[in-house]
């Protein structure tokens, strides 16, 4: 049995009556979105009050005399809670995108795109500018109403009003966007006092623009049309994945609710209808203005403002709720699924594996770098008037630490040598230090040409920061 689940691609003129989103886009037409309440429109509010105070909370939180969360462009360097990562740790974020990647590919998985629904910032900033517009301007009927009048004084005071509202938090949304990248303190001061640089504003523009622009018109043609997720996640999805769903079995026959008590309204009798009783809500209340009872199409991205609308309906008129809900292909066809899909366990895996070598190499993570070279011009070993073999080396020690750190270094694997150019020294935060230092051993206590050595600094009083180089040392033995 092939594991992969259908997803319609509906024809230009869908079975329904409702248009398609593709339909209304094709035709120009805005799509206004009714407003619901219920458990999941209510988990979407929590999620993104929580994304929000994140996001704007997180720029101005201050750690040892730092901004917290730091994407430090100027001095090269990210900080992130009073770690330092330094361009040559960037594999770290590397890998942390990874593992936000297979996180995103397990929960698609196991339960489908709730991450568009109720997560991602261009859904949740569609949904703050949908808010907005719903509160200056009315529900669905009002807002399509306001667009049919005539031009007015009280119309284009709503339009203003609405505008402006979506600007400012566009501006508050860019700043805080740029305030990651250059601290947000010193960036809203420049700002007032009008000393920004032209680059900073620019950037600033940009982001305010592109957020008012995503937010407030473009909505879900980005996901209809630029996501690139929504494209390639139903490879991800098998017949054990949640999926928002009607229930045919349940809904059809459609009967509108006053026909319920006429027995003869299909097929003479022949046919009960069904409890679906074609409100259309389900619809009207849906982002992407796709009529989820067609079947799952790509366009859905899982919110369940069509379940909420729905079970309202079903509340009324005293049947149970769930005639569209998340479930699974299996149970829709009342086949018995696995619990956790191979595929989610996979994932699972090497997320689990993946994150627990990421926390082991932040945990590990030295605040001290040291780089060593040979010499670069410098001859492989030159003899000494005492008749010793003596090599030079090059370090580069670098405090990656955000406080001062006083270092020791000493040379490992050569016994009896003599290290000349290596002492106690400190080093401000981010301060490199390059230090000559040469090696010297008697020709007598070396066995082989190439000898390993390793160069070693550490916190004088902390040694388990350090770091360790390896290099060599050449001497004329045959
Ligand atoms: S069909 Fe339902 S879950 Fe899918 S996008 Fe529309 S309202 Fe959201
Ligand atoms: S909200 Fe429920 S009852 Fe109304 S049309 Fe949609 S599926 Fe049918």
């Amino acid at each position: 049995m092939n594991s992969k689940i259908d997803i319609k691609q509906l024809e230009s003129e869908p079975a329904t009556h409702v248009q398609s989103s593709l339909n209304n886009v094709q035709a120009g037409v805005k799509i206004q979105v009714k407003s619901t309440t219920g458990f999941h429109s209510n988990l979407r509010r929590l999620v993104a009050g929580l994304g929000f105070l994140a996001f704007f909370g997180c720029v101005w939180l201050q750690w040892g005399g730092h901004q917290a969360v730091l994407w430090d462009l100027e001095n090269r360097q990210f900080l992130i809670l009073g770690l330092t990562i330094w361009p040559q740790d960037l594999y770290l974020l590397s890998f942390t995108l990874m593992i936000a990647a297979f996180g995103l590919f397990a929960i698609t998985s196991a339960i489908g795109r709730v991450w568009c629904g109720y997560a991602c910032p261009q859904s949740t900033w569609s949904w703050v500018f949908i808010w907005i517009e719903n509160f200056i301007e009315g529900d669905r009927n009002k807002r399509k109403k306001l667009d049919l009048e005539p031009w007015s004084i009280r119309k284009l005071f709503k339009k203003v009003t609405k505008h402006l509202a979506w600007f400012s938090v566009a501006f508050i949304t860019g700043l805080t966007f740029i305030g990651y990248f250059t601290p947000i303190r010193q960036l809203s001061v420049d700002l007032m006092t009008l000393n920004a640089s032209w680059v900073t504003v620019s950037w600033l523009f940009l982001f305010v623009i592109l957020t008012y622009l995503n937010a407030g018109w473009l909505r879900e043609q980005v996901c209809l049309h630029m996501c690139p997720y929504a494209r390639f996640q139903a490879v991800m999805f098998d017949r054990d994945t949640l999926v928002i769903a009607y229930d045919e079995e349940r809904g059809e026959p459609r009967s509108p609710s006053k026909r319920k008590t006429q027995p003869d309204w299909v097929d003479g009798g022949a046919q009960q209808p069904g409890d679906c009783v074609d409100c259309t809500l389900c619809v009207q209340v849906c982002p992407t203005d796709i009529d989820i009872r067609d079947g799952l199409q790509y366009e859905c991205i899982s919110c369940g403002k069509c379940i909420d609308a729905c079970n309202g309906v079903m509340d009324k008129l005293n049947l149970p709720r769930g005639l569209i809900s998340y479930t699974s292909e299996n149970k829709l066809q009342h086949n018995k699924g696995a619990f956790l899909s191979k595929r989610f366990m996979g994932y699972s895996l090497v997320l689990a594996l993946m994150t627990g070598s990421l926390v082991y190499g932040v945990y590990n993570l030295p605040s001290v770098d040291l780089e060593v070279d040979r010499g670069r011009g410098a001859s492989l070993y030159r003899e000494n008037y005492l008749g010793e073999i003596v090599n030079s080396y090059n370090l580069r020690v670098m405090n990656k630490s955000q406080g001062v750190q006083t270092f020791d270094i000493d040379v490992l694997g050569l016994e009896n040598a003599k290290v000349d150019g290596l002492n106690t020294f400190s080093l401000k935060a981010g301060e490199v230090s390059q230090l000559a230092v040469s090696v010297t051993t008697q020709l007598t206590d070396l066995q082989q040409r190439v000898t390993p050595i390793q160069f070693k600094v550490w916190n004088s009083s902390d040694t388990s920061e350090n770091d360790t180089v390896e290099s060599r040392f050449v001497a004329p033995v045959r």
